[in-house]
């Protein structure tokens, strides 16, 4: 009888805290955001050497494309963000260019694709300027997903910073639809910032000097990041187009202009980064600096990730957001770089078939460059 009693009164304890855990769960949901990076892509749309005139299984957002349309059907909330270094790299690159110039661009062929991806937003890189601005803004124009970068001013002539003006729109905030894990729906405010390296006004200086000019990356996000908090956002997602450590021409410029750097400031929830063309995470990577978290994809304990160059990785950081008050903060984080092909008995074996929609978008342009490159 009383061993009875001690199992009943067990079994009800069981029971009332499964309940307990039940009802926090639903005053307690979580939202999984999975965020997709591609990063300098240099105009290989398409898995194909203009060069050796060769289909390969190696690169082109042909073959990424299948990963990121993945992803979408996996996960109900997820963002797409490019890093930069679209416009520039091969004969599709330098047609569009041509093009541009005997006047019979429309929307650059890179932007056609992009925009068919439903990109949400984008940020310049470095080789972005190598044509010129007005072919810049040219190619922009034809893009339907917005532009951000913070760092780069016009050159105003004047040493005072209160009156400088942003080249482009320095940030923006998403507001997103997310789906909780019990099912219902929740805006976000996913604030996306933009930032280059300074490189970019030494290299191209002759469309540069006198015109532009490009401030230090960690100063100009320990400015915005707090404008971006006031304003609502809830999680801070970073685009930088610099490396993990800064250019070896910046000489005593360095300080600050590196991701490294970036993911000291406060506030700053996910970064994604290109222009090195490496990749991370990355285990067998001996660029590791102090605070890199290679297992998680962490840096400084800021989610990271840098997909390689030309689409060959897609890069993914899945972001756990809890709500904290009327806010949704990140409490978890892992980043994945996801290749597009393996190697099996020294054959190349794409993950994924490749999307068809792109070679679809961009067959006349295609076509024109086979001729135009004979
Ligand atoms: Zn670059």
């Amino acid at each position: 009888m009383e061993k009875e009693k001690i199992f009943f009164t067990m079994l009800m304890a069981i029971f009332s805290f499964f309940i307990m855990v039940e009802r926090s769960n639903a005053q307690n949901p979580t939202i999984m955001v999975r965020i997709m990076e591609t990063t300098d892509l240099h105009a290989r749309m398409l898995g194909y050497d203009y060069e050796t005139k060769k289909k390969t299984v190696e690169y082109g957002l042909e073959w990424t494309s299948s990963h990121i349309k993945n992803s979408r059907l996996e996960f109900p909330n997820t963002l797409l963000f490019d890093v930069g270094d679209a416009i520039v790299g091969n004969a599709l690159a330098k047609y569009s260019f041509l093009s541009y110039l005997f006047n019979w661009m429309d929307v650059h062929p890179v932007y056609k694709v992009m925009n068919e991806m439903k990109y949400d937003a984008a940020t310049v890189g470095n080789h972005e300027f190598n044509y010129g601005l007005d072919f810049l803004t040219a190619s922009l124009s034809g893009a339907d997903f917005p532009f951000v970068n913070a760092n780069i001013y016009l050159e105003d002539g004047n040493y005072y910073a209160g009156d400088d003006i942003n080249f482009f729109n320095p940030y923006l905030i998403l507001n997103k639809q997310f789906v909780d894990s019990e099912g219902r729906k929740h805006t976000v405010k996913v604030g996306v910032m933009g930032l280059i390296t300074p490189i970019a006004a030494i290299w191209d200086r002759e469309y540069f000097n006198g015109k532009l000019k490009i401030k230090n990356m960690r100063q100009t996000a320990e400015h915005f990041v707090p404008i971006m908090k006031n304003q609502g956002a809830d999680i801070i997602v970073v685009l930088a187009h610099a490396g993990l450590t800064a250019d070896e021409g910046l000489k005593k410029k360095k300080w600050g202009n590196s991701v490294y750097s970036l993911s000291q400031v406060k506030g700053i929830d996910a970064i994604l980064y290109g222009h090195s063309h490496s990749l991370f995470p990355n285990k067998s990577d001996p660029q590791t600096l102090y605070g890199m978290n290679h297992s998680k994809g962490t840096i400084n304990e800021v989610a990271a990730v840098q997909a390689g160059y030309w689409g060959n990785h897609l890069g993914m950081i899945d972001l756990q957001l809890k709500k904290a008050g009327e806010d949704w903060v990140v409490f978890n984080c892992q980043s994945t770089v996801q290749p597009i092909f393996r190697t099996v008995k020294q054959r190349k074996i794409p993950i994924l078939p490749k999307d068809p929609l792109v070679m679809k978008i961009i067959k006349n342009d295609h076509h024109r460059i086979l001729n135009y490159i004979k």
